[in-house]
């Protein structure tokens, strides 16, 4: 008799015991998920923002809780992604797609084969911002001048190369290259220690903002030279920089130039239920994702699911099957 009461008393406190450590056994399931975006004054960090908004309001059903960190752009991003060292990045669409065929940075390496995608997100304009005391007026006169084209791990640094490239000019030997972060840019051009910069990136975004606003006048260059360039990469396309975003420049009309698009990606590691929900929340909560950048204005789902270069997760490739987004 005695022994069964134990027991009881055994089997009750075992119940209490699991019941007051419910909440460790919850927070044992909890997966953190990282993005690495871009430098804070671009548009992939509150891009990345956005998206783990979106997540992790429902921290409680799916247990992911998602967090943003600032990084060098997308070449970093591909690579650490591919590491294991972040679960998410955001990546220009030729990075993706020179990552995926073992091209440019990945010429070494080979093809990134475990890279996937989830979907594409706004554009970005290869954006050439100069100094008006410094005579530039077109990219042809960008020779002989200081410029900054991007620092090694950004996206920007190879469609600088291109553009340059594009109008006879070799970075290496007419003009005086910098390699700095975009996020550093504006303030070397306002302090006069640039004559222009490169940056390849959505608009209105805080960097440009920044290099058009202060005391010394600037312009957004035009680069119009582009039929090789477009000719001979497929993943350039015209593109135009709405001028009503920066009212500071000199500028009076748009800015044609080339550009290409922001994408999602992570790794065939990533477990598939993680980017189910990801790319569900996303999908599903639209319109309010639209809402969370002013880059954002011209996307549709439908849109979202172009540029991609690598394999579609299969998390996430669920999600776009149920939808009836893709067969
Ligand atoms: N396109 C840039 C890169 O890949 C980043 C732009 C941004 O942070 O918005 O490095």
């Amino acid at each position: 008799m005695r022994r069964t009461i134990l027991s009881v008393l055994a089997v009750c406190l075992g119940v209490l015991l699991a019941a007051g450590m419910e909440p460790t056994a919850v927070q044992a399931k909890t997966r953190y998920v990282t993005i690495g975006t871009g430098g804070i004054t671009g548009v992939y960090y509150p891009t990345g923002g956005a998206i783990s908004k979106i997540i992790n309001k429902k921290r409680k059903e799916y247990g992911i809780r998602c967090t943003v960190e600032s990084t060098g752009g997308s070449v970093f991003n591909v690579n650490a992604v591919m590491s294991g060292d972040l679960e998410f990045g955001i990546v220009q669409s030729d990075r993706q797609y020179q990552a995926w065929k073992g091209l440019a940075e990945w010429k070494e390496k080979g093809p990134q084969k475990e890279l996937r995608a989830v979907f594409s997100i706004h554009p970005e304009s290869v954006t050439l911002v100069a100094a008006e005391d410094a005579g530039i007026k077109t990219i042809e006169d960008l020779r002989g001048k200081r410029v900054n084209i991007g620092n090694p791990g950004s996206g920007q640094r190879q469609n600088s190369i291109d553009a340059l490239e594009a109008a006879g000019i070799d970075y290496r030997k007419d003009i005086i290259a910098e390699q700095v972060k975009a996020a550093e840019a504006p303030g070397l051009l306002q302090d006069g220690r640039i004559d222009a910069f490169f940056y390849t990136v959505g608009h209105p975004s805080g960097a440009i903002k920044e290099a058009t606003a202060g005391r010394r006048k600037v312009r957004i260059v035009p680069l119009t030279t582009i039929d090789a360039l477009l000719a001979k990469y497929p993943y350039y396309a015209p593109a135009t920089i709405p001028i009503k975003f920066y009212p500071g420049a000199v500028n009076t009309q748009d800015v044609p130039t080339f550009g290409v698009k922001a994408t999602f990606v992570t790794s065939a590691k990533v477990p598939d239920d993680v980017l189910y929900a990801i790319t569900k929340e996303v999908f599903e909560n639209f319109d309010r994702f639209k809402r969370l950048h002013p880059a954002y204005e011209v996307l549709t789902k439908k849109g979202m699911l172009q540029g991609l270069s690598a394999p579609i997760h299969p998390g996430a490739m669920r999600y776009y099957r149920e939808a009836g987004l893709m067969k």
